[in-house]
């Protein structure tokens, strides 16, 4: 079971020196889903993104601490114990998220031509090779039994891909199966990026990169801004196989209640001001709902 653990992180732009995060605890282990809530411009985009590495801000005090046991690998038998605690503050963007540390990416708009499948296979190599490259070292040698030593349990010599990669066979087979745990329809897969998909794909796109990624955590942004009824529905369906089938845990950042009635979250934080200021289970949404953050600042004031 991996956890993600924020212990008083501090933030503040990176060009200038505007705080915008005072002080964030936040713990989310996988298999949990946490609600991140709070009024606009409180700083949960911001917590996001301090967790993901975006190089728009700076962590000026705190830590960002990512603990690993060591099962928490499909395919891995045992992590190794000197790659079990992790500091992100101290790892690049792409090097947390192959440690499973997952926030949606933007398909980057110049690609023209490539299908979400080719995409969705080369981020996952990519994804894989960097992961053991972190825990077993910088082995980059074409050395064949490479593999063997970083204890795959799966061949690495089926199609045509290179040694320890998912074959264009193999990823087809992983996509139906991911594709048909999310109730999506297997045409999607071979859309084209960027060609014109809707509010709602987007995010239902959000979903299968997540379930295709196997994060430990991923946090997701807002994922229900925009969607009409059924959408929200697929999204949120999506959302409790990521946790149920594969044990991701979830955050879950969102400013409206509504997603909370199809994805119960174990566990409600509220931020305010950069800082979280009430947490609670389930009820709290709910309570939210009818008073209004305004309820949670006179809590929080009248308490201080
Ligand atoms: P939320 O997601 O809760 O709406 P954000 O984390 O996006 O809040 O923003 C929190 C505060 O920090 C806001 O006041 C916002 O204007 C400010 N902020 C966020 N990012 C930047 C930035 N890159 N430059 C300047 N101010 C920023
Ligand atoms: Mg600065
Ligand atoms: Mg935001």
């Amino acid at each position: 079971m991996a956890t993600i653990e924020l212990k008083n992180v501090h933030a503040e732009v990176a060009e200038g020196d505007e705080q915008i995060l005072h002080g964030v605890d936040l713990e989310v282990k996988s298999g949990e889903i946490h609600a991140l809530m709070g009024p606009n411009g409180s700083g949960k985009s911001t917590t996001s993104k301090v967790i993901a590495g975006h190089p728009a801000y700076d962590v000026t005090e705190g830590d960002i601490l990512l603990h690993l046991e060591a099962d928490d690998f499909d395919g891995i038998d045992e992590i190794p114990e000197s790659a079990r605690t992790w500091d992100l503050l101290e790892l690049e963007p792409n090097e947390r998220a192959a440690l499973g540390v997952f926030l949606a990416f933007q398909y980057p708009a110049e690609i023209e031509g490539v299908t979400m499948t080719n995409f969705l296979r080369t981020a996952l190599n990519a994804k894989l090779e960097e992961r053991d490259e972190l825990l077993f070292g910088e082995d980059e040698d074409e050395d064949e039994d490479d593999e063997a030593d970083a204890g795959y349990e799966t061949s690495p010599m089926e199609g045509p891909a290179d040694e320890g990669e998912v074959g264009v066979a193999e990823f087809q087979q992983l996509l139906s199966e991911k594709m048909e745990l999310l109730d999506m329809d297997a045409k999607f897969a071979q859309r084209y990026l960027n060609a014109g998909f809707s509010g709602g794909e987007k995010k239902q796109n959000e979903v299968l990169q997540a379930a295709i990624l196997e994060p430990t955590i991923a946090v997701l942004d807002e994922i229900d801004s925009g969607l009409d009824i059924d959408r929200l529905q697929d999204v949120a369906d999506g959302i409790n196989a990521l946790r149920d089938e594969q044990g991701t845990g979830v955050l879950q950042i969102t400013h409206y209640q509504r997603i909370l009635d199809y994805v119960e979250p174990d566990t409600v934080h509220i931020m305010l001001d950069g800082e979280i200021a009430m947490e609670g289970g389930p009820e709290l949404a709910e309570k939210l709902e009818d008073k209004g953050y305004d309820w949670v600042r006179e809590q929080v004031y009248n308490a201080a």
